[in-house]
C-alpha cells in the first residue's frame, strides 16, 4: 500500500453511507442553489466556532474577495499580508484594485511577525495607503489577533483572519471564526474540513454584518435577485457540496483530535532531529500541515521518496518573488525570513486516518536521512 500524503479515500470510507444518503436528499429535493442544507450548515458552522453569523461561499478565495468588497476595499488602498502564504491572500486584494504590502512572518509561529505590522503601517513612503491587515493562520495555528487588532487600532485599520487553514483551531479558548470580526475559510479538499469540490465561508462576529456579505455572494441583489443593489459577484456555495460538509462536520472535531494527536507523536520523535513545529502555549492548531525545517531540505525530500514516503513543499517561493506580486511594496522590515522558510519547509503526511504503522515509518525514514548526512 503507498502512503497518502492526505487520505481523504479514509474518510469516505468511514463516512459513505450518510454521505450517500446526504447526496440523494439533494438529489430528491432538486434546490440546487441555496437549498435548505446551505442555511442548515451556516447555523452549524455558527454553532461550532460560536461566531455571530456565518455565510457560505463558492470558494476560500471568494470568501476573502467578499469580506474585503464588505470592508470597501478598492484603488488607492493598502492592505498588508504576508508573504509567506498561499496566493489566494494577495490576489483579493489585488483583483479589487488595492495593492498588497508583503510582510514578513515570525520566525516560530509562521505568522505575521506584529512589530514588522507595525512597521508596515507606520510607513510612510509613497505607495498604497494602508488600511487593513489580513492575517494567515498558517499550517493551522492561529496568528496573535489580540496583539495584530491592538497594532491595527493604532493606525485605524481593520483586521481580517484567513482562517482556510485553522478552522477548527483556537487561541485563548476562542475558536477560529471568532478571533477577528471577519474570518475567512476554505473547504477546498484538502484542507481540515474538505468538501468535494470548491466552496468556503465567512465569520462575523457582528451579525449585522451578514446582509451585505449576502447580497454580495449573489450579484449584490437587493430585496430581490432582479434588484441590484450594489455591484457583487456569483460566490455561492452549492446545496450538494453544503450536504457534504454537514456530515463531514459530524465528525469534524474528533478528527482535529486526531490530528493533535498525531502531530505530538511526531513533535516527541523528532524534535533535535529537525526544526519540529512550534505551537504557543495560549493556542491550539488545526494542523492543516505538519510541518519541519532542515537546511538540506531536497536531500531530505528526495531521500523520503526513496522510501515511498510522500512530502509537500508549502511554499517553495514567497509570493514577493513571484512575476505576479514581485512589484508590490514590501514593509520596511524586509522579508528575509520568509525567503528562508521557503528554502527549508517540508510538510510530512498528515491526517487523521493516519495509521500508527505509517506515522512510525515516516519518522524512522525522516531519522534515517538526516541522522545519515550528519553522521
Ligand atoms: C487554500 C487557501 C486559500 C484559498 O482557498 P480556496 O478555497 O482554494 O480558494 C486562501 N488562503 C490560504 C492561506 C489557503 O491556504
Amino acid at each position: 500500500m503507498t502512503m497518502q500524503f492526505i487520505d481523504l479515500a479514509a474518510q469516505q470510507s468511514r463516512l459513505r453511507a450518510e454521505l450517500d444518503s446526504a447526496i440523494a436528499r439533494v438529489l430528491d429535493h432538486g434546490r440546487y442553489i441555496l437549498g435548505p442544507e446551505v442555511a442548515e450548515l451556516e447555523r452549524a458552522l455558527g454553532e461550532f466556532s460560536g461566531a455571530a453569523d456565518v455565510v457560505t461561499c463558492s470558494s476560500g478565495t471568494d470568501a476573502l474577495v467578499l469580506a474585503l468588497m464588505a470592508l470597501g476595499v478598492g484603488p488607492g488602498d493598502g492592505v498588508v499580508v504576508p508573504s509567506f502564504t498561499f496566493a489566494a491572500t494577495a490576489e483579493a486584494v489585488a483583483l479589487l484594485g488595492a495593492v498588497p504590502i508583503f510582510v514578513d512572518v515570525d520566525e516560530q509561529s509562521y505568522c505575521l511577525d506584529v512589530d514588522h505590522v507595525r512597521a508596515a503601517l507606520a510607513d510612510t513612503r509613497p505607495g498604497a495607503r494602508p488600511v487593513g491587515v489580513i492575517a494567515v493562520d498558517l499550517f493551522g495555528q492561529p496568528a496573535d489577533y489580540p496583539a495584530l487588532r491592538s497594532v491595527a487600532d493604532e493606525f485605524g485599520c481593520w483586521v481580517v483572519a484567513d482562517a482556510a487553514q485553522s478552522f477548527g483551531a483556537t487561541l485563548g479558548g476562542v475558536a477560529v471564526g471568532r478571533l477577528a470580526t471577519i474570518t475567512t475559510t476554505s473547504f477546498f479538499p484538502a484542507k481540515p474540513l474538505g468538501c468535494y469540490g470548491d466552496g468556503g465561508a465567512v465569520f462575523v462576529t457582528e451579525a449585522s454584518d451578514a446582509p451585505l456579505l449576502r447580497s454580495l455572494r449573489v450579484h449584490g441583489s437587493g430585496s430581490d435577485k432582479y434588484d441590484n443593489a450594489r455591484i457583487g459577484i456569483n460566490g455561492r456555495l452549492d446545496t450538494l457540496q453544503a450536504a457534504i460538509l454537514l456530515v463531514k462536520l459530524e465528525v469534524f472535531a474528533a478528527e482535529i483530535l486526531e490530528r493533535q494527536r498525531i502531530a505530538g507523536v511526531y513533535s516527541a520523535q523528532l524534535a533535535g532531529v529537525v526544526v519540529v513545529p512550534h505551537v504557543e502555549d495560549d493556542r491550539t492548531s488545526a494542523w492543516a500541515q505538519y510541518t519541519v525545517r532542515h537546511r538540506d531540505r531536497d536531500r531530505l525530500a528526495d531521500g523520503l521518496r526513496e522510501v515511498g514516503v510522500p512530502t509537500a513543499i508549502y511554499y517553495p517561493r514567497p509570493l514577493h518573488l513571484q512575476t505576479a506580486y514581485r512589484d508590490y511594496p514590501r514593509g520596511p522590515e524586509g522579508l528575509s525570513r520568509s525567503e528562508r522558510l521557503a528554502a527549508e519547509v517540508l510538510s510530512l503526511p498528515m491526517h487523521p486516518y493516519l495509521t500508527g504503522e505509517d506515522q512510525d515509518r515516516v519518522i524512522d525514514a525522516v531519522r534515517h536521512v538526516v541522522l545519515l548526512d550528519d553522521g
